[in-house]
């Protein structure tokens, strides 16, 4: 039965008027930028809907591709459209707002839209991974009698009639202590109908009852949390930034926010940084919640997809999870959470290069809901945007809670350290004694060093050559654990060679520089007797990993957490007392305009792990620059002093936050062919801001930082405008003169970059 409208040659007497299709706009799953249009063909009407993923043909020989359905409408007959070949989902993945966020991110940075929804859902949910199916028994007409029938059959087909929705087979079978041969029976005299269904998947994690902490809420958490409800009551748009110490209680505001959202009858989503961190803030919201999905790395494909599932059916309450959680698909979402806004793994580092932060904000934006950004030492970016934008509240946390005193910073001059005390120790006298008497008191203690490995480099002493990766222009790191040297961007593990491998040049190789496994070493020589373990991604790679490492330290199992930046942060242990940086300095050694502000966040969040429980907490802050402005701050723990004099230096010289930043970075295996294309993106892009009369200052393409990459060649350049809307306008331009177009092997688009490497 053809309707009018799907008369492939369109008729004479038909007043061209009436000549409608239902026409489908869809974003294809290829690298390609467009929307195109297909037909809903007669038998998939109804079926396709916005956020469903559908089989289009395409290409001159029509291959079928996959897609995403993102509108369908009545529109014009057009006899060049060609049909949806089928859907591929039983009901659509992306809820309406998830497209519209999915646009903005397409758009802002600079991807392909297709590719970019595709992202917005876990790969399991996808392979539709963990889903059970169960067959179902209904009986097919009231009106038929049962009498006729016998036995087995008859107790079966009563259990059937009188059932008020389908039933498993199996319980249907079991009640009547048949087989499922008689079921069959019954389907073939036309009696009941068997079918397959989706079996109900497990749903959020339950918790009946949530736990309740013994402390009263001190005055500045009070009146955190009467600004933040009032702000979820009033479902606006809004970005509270708290602003806390290291140790203020922030992580209990967030709790009494989430329930305020719950109450209401809405979700929360809260986001954390890493898994190192997530563990512990994890374990401490699903002891206070029912009903908790978390979405992080270290899942398993089921568990990924349960906790989607359960979070799209509104059966969790509260989403935890790491950069991805930020696209669960809430079906009533009150409140997200952003915890330590400030951290660089908030910031995605493949296509598209998007902020988790600033996802977040955009989302809340298009929802009219609250965001809440939490951190001691806000990005400058969130710390100018409290000054200047309308919708930004700040709200200080200025003290630690139960009165505990800010820890005691310690700074030694490592250049005075060494003219005192030669020889190669990463320990300077003053930590080492510090930690002795913290150990004597049975207390614990952090020690950190930014820097993985044992030694950052293997060198020649005759002909002092560095030892280089052969794919990428960096240094080999040794590490002694697995006695190799080791490519810390594309892996590649080697063996130290016994001599040099200059011509002529017979010296041998020793290694050099720091590393957290020879902190280890140090301390077993220093203080034999300290039980003490290293936590970094050399030697975490799954969660359980951590929890367990981490779980260990809270039960007090060994003394001594070394680590890199992932112990620096978010963490809570009452009976650590003392933390050590062994070199401050690893952040500031980086040629970016952010290595101040990294360096200042890092020693700041680090001391801030020291004094949380009832001893009070000393730290010592190892550096070769104690004048510089971050150290100094830091070890005062004056944020609102760094920032402030940071952003003066920002705006003097133009940088974000007072300008908007993107950078390109060309790549190719042929050196020729990179700079080539790196030099005609950068001129083409000039020439066409001009035209287009765009505020812009573009550098002229130079080789990156890093100049070889996993073999690949890079050439980079940066461009700055002077606000969102013309570097959003450029990106828009750029694409459409189709200058992004692949000239090599790789362009990588950085809108906003967090690394200038
Ligand atoms: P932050 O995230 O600001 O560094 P946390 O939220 O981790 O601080 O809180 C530090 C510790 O203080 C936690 O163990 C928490 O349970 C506890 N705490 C929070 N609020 C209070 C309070 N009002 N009184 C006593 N202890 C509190
Ligand atoms: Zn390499």
């Amino acid at each position: 039965m053809a309707s009018r409208a799907d008369r492939a040659t369109p008729s004479l007497l038909d007043p061209p008027t009436l000549r409608t299709a239902i026409v489908a706009e869809v974003a294809l799953l290829r690298r390609v930028d467009r929307i195109y249009s297909y037909r809903v063909p007669p038998d998939l009407a109804g079926r396709i809907s916005p956020g469903l993923r559908v089989r289009v043909p395409f290409g001159r020989n029509d291959k079928p591709v996959d897609a995403y359905c993102l509108s369908v409408s009545e529109s014009e007959w057009k006899s060049t459209l060609k049909p949806i070949l089928e859907p591929i989902d039983a009901a659509p993945l992306l809820s309406e707002k998830m497209i519209e966020l999915g646009r903005w991110l397409a758009t802002y940075y600079a991807a392909p839209l297709g590719r970019t929804l595709d992202l917005m859902i876990p790969a399991a949910v996808k392979r539709g991974a963990g889903v059970r199916h169960v067959r179902v028994a209904r009986w097919i007409d009231p009106a038929i009698e049962i009498d006729a029938l016998k036995g087995k059959q008859k107790a079966l087909a009563a259990i059937l009639r009188d059932a008020t929705a389908p039933i498993p087979l199996e319980d249907a079978c079991r009640a009547a202590d048949c087989t499922s041969a008689v079921a069959k029976t019954l389907e073939k005299k036309g009696l009941i109908a068997i079918e397959s269904i989706e079996a109900p998947s497990a749903g959020a994690t339950r918790n009946p009852n949530p736990s309740e902490p013994a402390f009263e809420l001190n005055a500045s958490q009070r009146a955190a949390i009467d600004q933040i409800d009032a702000a979820i009551e009033a479902a606006e748009f809004s970005v509270q930034v708290l602003f806390g110490v290291t140790g203020s209680g922030k992580t209990e505001v967030y709790i009494r926010a989430i329930r305020r959202a719950i109450e209401l009858g809405r979700q929360a989503i809260m986001l954390v940084p890493e898994i190192a961190l997530t563990t512990q803030t994890v374990d401490r919201l699903a002891k206070r919640f029912d009903r908790v999905a978390t979405m992080h790395s270290g899942a398993t494909d089921a568990e990924r997809a349960r906790a989607w599932r359960a979070i799209a059916s509104g059966d969790a309450h509260v989403v935890i999870g790491t950069r991805s959680a930020i696209f669960a698909p809430c079906p009533n979402l009150g409140v997200i959470i952003v915890d330590e806004e400030q951290e660089p793994s908030y910031k995605s580092q493949s296509a598209p290069r998007y902020h988790t932060r600033d996802v977040a904000v955009k989302l809340g934006h298009l929802l009219g809901i609250p965001i809440v950004l939490g951190s001691a030492t806000p990005s400058l970016e969130t710390w100018l945007n409290t000054h200047r934008r309308r919708h930004y509240r700040l709200i200080r946390l200025p003290e630690r809670v139960r009165g505990l005193a800010m820890p005691k910073v310690h700074l030694v001059d490592m250049n005075e350290e060494h003219r005192f005390r030669p020889g190669v120790h990463m320990m300077s006298r003053e930590m080492e004694s510090r930690l002795k008497e913290t150990l004597d008191r049975r207390e614990q203690a952090v020690l950190l060093l930014n820097r993985r490995g044992y030694a950052s480099y293997v060198h020649c002493p005759k002909c002092r050559n560095v030892l280089r990766c052969r794919h990428c222009d960096v240094n080999l790191v040794y590490h002694a654990s697995s006695d190799r040297m080791q490519c810390h961007y594309c892996r590649e593990r080697l063996r130290v060679p016994a001599s040099c491998s200059t011509i002529g040049c017979d010296g041998k190789p020793v290694k050099f520089g720091l590393g957290t496994e020879r902190v280890e070493e140090e301390l077993a020589r220093k203080f034999p007797e300290v039980k003490a373990r290293r936590i970094d991604s050399d030697n975490m790679t799954k969660s359980d990993d951590y929890t367990e490492i981490l779980g260990a330290f809270e039960r007090r199992e060994f003394d001594v957490l070394i680590g890199t930046q992932m112990v620096a942060k978010g963490l809570d242990f009452p009976f650590v007392s003392f933390v050590g940086v062994i070199s401050a300095d690893t952040a500031l050694a980086f040629d970016d305009f952010r290595a101040e502000e990294r360096t200042f966040q890092l020693v700041l969040q680090v001391a801030g792990r020291s004094g949380r429980g009832d001893a009070p907490g000393q730290v010592v802050v190892q550096t070769f620059a104690a004048e510089t402005a971050p150290i100094q701050h830091a070890v005062a723990g004056q944020y609102e002093a760094f920032a402030n004099g940071e952003l003066k230096l920002r705006m003097d010289a133009g940088l974000p936050p007072y300008t908007r930043m993107m950078r390109l970075v060309v790549a190719d295996k042929k050196i020729a062919q990179a700079r080539r294309a790196a030099e005609t993106i950068t001129r083409e892009a000039a020439a066409l801001f001009t035209k287009h009369r765009v505020q812009a200052k573009v550098t002229p393409a130079q080789e990156a930082p890093i100049q070889r990459l996993r073999g690949m060649h890079r050439f980079d350049t940066t461009m700055i405008f002077p606000t969102a809307a013309a570097l959003m306008d450029s990106v828009r331009i750029l694409k459409d003169e189709g200058v992004l177009r692949p000239r090599a092997e790789r362009i990588v688009v950085d809108v906003d970059p967090i690394s200038l490497q």
